[in-house]
């Protein structure tokens, strides 16, 4: 072991003495290994498959007007459930490496079901630059890095928010509708065209956020070929 990677072990060990890690969701002490989750945990995560198949519920959100090419979502989202906490959590209470971890395991499902192939470029939803200042982070930017570190595809900034979105908690969905038509542009619209667009988000409820971000992209670039991924989707 060298000198370097032993010290890493070393004040890992001593961390994890001050403070053990422990998992997320049941709070019992992580062993090497098990990041974020324990396995018992990890075993529990109700994952949807959705990405598996052809034409799914994602499809029949966006659909109406865009072409969708593959679309998923890790985990049913419940608005008390424990896994979906973690979302809660790593978007709002400043736990951003929850997003990262969840990414980084649904990436690996992924990767065995071949879902990334042929896609050129993540894009995150994006975020109004004030809302990131008073936030920290955007946490469709955290999860889109996640997923390229791993799959080595890379993270455009093409894709921004205009002016702020108001969130989507508490509105009718025919507000939400209206509240973000038009709110998306896209920069240097000549960069994507051609390309097959990973369009990524936390969590996917009535999809007219995605659905936005979609139409702004088809709308203003040629031959761009869209999909979508998130952590969680909500039942409509
Ligand atoms: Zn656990």
């Amino acid at each position: 072991m060298e000198l370097t990677s032993m010290a890493a072990t070393w004040l890992r060990d001593l961390a994890g003495m001050i403070w053990p890690r422990t998992c997320a969701i049941c709070g019992q002490t992580l062993v090497d290994g098990e990041e974020m989750l324990c396995l018992k945990c990890l075993n529990g995560i109700p994952l949807t498959e959705l990405h598996r198949s052809d034409f799914n519920t994602i499809h029949r959100r966006l659909a109406a007007d865009v072409r969708i090419e593959r679309a998923g979502a890790m985990m049913k989202y419940h608005r008390k459930g424990a896994y979906s906490g973690l979302i809660r959590r790593g978007k709002y209470n400043g736990r951003p490496e929850l997003l990262r971890s969840l990414a980084s395991l649904y990436a690996s499902q992924l990767l065995a079901d071949s879902f990334f192939d042929g896609i050129d470029l993540i894009l995150p939803v994006p975020m109004h630059r004030w809302k990131k200042i008073r936030r920290g982070y955007n946490q469709s930017e955290v999860i889109a890095k996640a997923l390229s570190g791993r799959t080595g595809i890379a993270v455009g900034d093409n894709l921004t928010a205009r002016h702020g979105h108001k969130t989507q908690t508490r509105r009718g969905a025919f507000d939400r509708h209206r509240n973000v038509s038009s709110v998306f542009e896209v920069r240097h619209p000549e960069e994507l065209a051609g390309l097959h667009i990973l369009l990524v988000d936390d969590v996917i409820t009535s999809g007219a956020t995605l659905h936005a971000c979609a139409k702004t992209l088809t709308d203003s670039v040629s031959g761009i070929r869209l999909s979508i991924l998130t952590l969680a989707i909500a039942s409509d």
